[in-house]
């Protein structure tokens, strides 16, 4: 396939965790990569690590500028824009309610809820000025939600409704953005094995242990778990799914019995 033919998938939080293992699966899928990360450097070797013909980009996905610059650079230097995964996410999201600040609460939607709605609103409009092919869409765009929207998880009221937030976003931009050619659908993680669960376990915040107990599949995701629902989501295979909220979670949400 000629090099410009090749689909662009740009994925925030792109350097580590969920994010390394989306772009690495949307690499051997065949697809040209952005990854975007607030740490430059990082995002520099993981774009290396896939090898020619892949970018990386520094933006912080709070900052509205820089969103906006983002987007840009990826239609200047790859063309066009068929994918975002809006994954990009902060490990500082447990504290005692009672101890948090506004700060802290307004820090978890400006990350994780208004930078969603920007990259999607940036990422639609590459989209849709590209004429998609015979029966091709113009584009999917997948955030990452998580159990913390679906269900109570105590001291992450920032973190849950921003990740719930994520999920009326998700159903609003697929009512909208239909009959022009996007897909927008979200993924629901349970706990996954990332820098951002190791530095929770480090702060004493969560168990891992007795989080594989209580998930029916007694144990955590691995990243790649949750790369092959993004990859699916993104595909034909998947051309009839919009709006929807895939949990990826072994099991976490569908639990309710106590101790056993
Ligand atoms: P991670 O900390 O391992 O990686 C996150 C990446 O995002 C890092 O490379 C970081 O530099 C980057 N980043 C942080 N803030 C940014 C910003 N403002 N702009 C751009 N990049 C930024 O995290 P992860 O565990 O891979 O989580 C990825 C996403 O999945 C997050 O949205 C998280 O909330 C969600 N999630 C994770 C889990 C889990 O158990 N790990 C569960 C449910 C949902």
């Amino acid at each position: 396939m000629a090099e410009q033919n090749r689909p662009v998938t740009l994925v925030t939080g792109g350097a580590d965790g969920i994010g390394w293992a989306i772009a690495r699966r949307f690499a051997a899928g065949g697809h040209r990569l952005a990854i975007a990360d607030l740490r430059r450097d990082a995002a520099e070797a993981r774009a290396r690590e896939l090898g020619e013909g892949h970018l990386a980009l520094a933006c912080d996905v709070a900052e509205e500028a820089q969103v906006t610059a983002m987007v840009a650079a990826v239609v200047q230097r790859l063309g066009r824009l068929d994918v975002l995964v809006n994954n990009a996410g902060i490990a500082d999201s447990i504290q005692p309610t009672l101890e948090q600040s506004g700060a802290h609460f307004a820090r978890q939607l400006d990350i994780h809820l208004k930078g969603s709605f920007l990259c999607a609103r940036e990422a639609a409009q590459a989209m849709l000025a590209r004429e998609p092919g015979e029966g091709e869409g113009r584009g999917a765009i997948i955030g990452l939600a998580s159990i913390a929207g679906l269900t109570g998880l105590p001291r992450r009221n920032g973190y849950g409704a921003a990740k719930a937030g994520i999920i009326a976003l998700t159903r609003s931009l697929a009512a909208e953005w239909g009959r022009r050619g996007i897909r927008v659908n979200a993924i629901a993680p349970g706990y996954v094995r990332t820098p951002l669960v190791e530095a929770l376990e480090r702060e004493g915040k969560i168990d891992t242990g007795a989080i594989a107990r209580r998930a029916p599949l007694g144990r955590l995701a691995r990243p790649e778990e949750i790369a092959e629902a993004a990859w699916f989501l993104a595909s034909p295979a998947a051309s009839y799914v919009t709006g929807i909220t895939l949990p990826v979670d072994g099991g976490w949400m569908a639990y309710g019995a106590a101790g056993e």
